[in-house]
């Protein structure tokens, strides 16, 4: 695909797959801005971990840097507040009677695209970028490339204006995001997410495993380091996008 002049907001979390998400941009559109929310998260580790993956990137990628525009973050910590879930308050990750983790915000997608889209339609972007993936599903139904179409559409009708949500990472395993960003950004790319990107629902930054930093038994940790040990065994292959 050739560099698109449409201009992108990447949904940046600064966890692992945002952060490939961010290279995928970057490396597709001569224009990129990020979007985080702070809808109260336990852990503002979080929202430290995005600013670090970024300056870490525009540095290592100076091809990449007159390209990265502004950071924004939008607080919804009213919508936080009715999720009600382990991401929000103390309570202990588990599954629920509907067989979701304790962690799912319920329609927490469809209101980070809606507050992204009326952003992007200010700063005269088209693209939103995000990580949603359906491959290895935790359950997340706002996730589903369906459901996004659905909103894609709505959106559409609603501003009345293009607008495309971009899910590179929809169809990837989470070994495949690994490969991804070696295909983008090479070693250093890798190095940046592993010290940088954070996922570890607990807010852990230590110990430093090969993966990344994070308690290592949270699902999130658990499902990265998995990711990771996949890619590695497979002899950490680069893929193209
Ligand atoms: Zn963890």
């Amino acid at each position: 695909m050739s560099l698109s002049d449409r201009g992108a907001l990447v949904l940046f979390s600064g966890g692992q797959d945002s952060t490939a998400c961010l290279a995928w941009a970057l490396d597709r559109y001569t224009h990129v801005e990020t979007l985080g929310f702070d809808y109260g998260q336990r852990h503002a580790v979080e929202l430290t971990a995005r600013i670090a993956v970024r300056d870490a990137i525009a540095v290592a990628f100076p091809g990449w840097t007159p390209r990265l525009g502004a950071d924004h973050s939008l607080d919804i910590r009213a919508f936080g507040a009715i999720g009600e879930t382990a991401l929000t308050t103390d309570q202990a990750i588990v599954m629920t009677a509907r067989g979701l983790p304790s962690t799912f915000v319920p329609g927490r997608n469809l209101v980070f695209l809606t507050y992204a889209a009326a952003l992007a339609d200010r700063l005269g972007l088209s693209d939103l970028v995000g990580g949603m993936c359906e491959t290895d599903f935790s359950g997340y139904p706002d996730c589903r490339r369906d459901t996004l179409d659905a909103q894609e559409t709505a959106l559409r009708l609603g501003l009345d204006r293009d607008v495309r949500i971009v899910t590179p990472l929809m169809r990837l395993t989470k070994a495949q995001t690994w490969a991804l960003a070696q295909g983008l950004g090479g070693e250093a790319l890798i190095e940046i997410t592993v010290r940088d990107s954070h996922t570890c629902y607990q807010g852990a930054r230590e110990p430093l495993h090969a993966w990344g930093a994070g308690c290592g038994a949270c699902p999130a940790c658990e499902l990265r380091a998995k990711g990771f040990d996949a890619w590695m065994a497979e002899g950490k292959p680069g893929l193209k996008p």
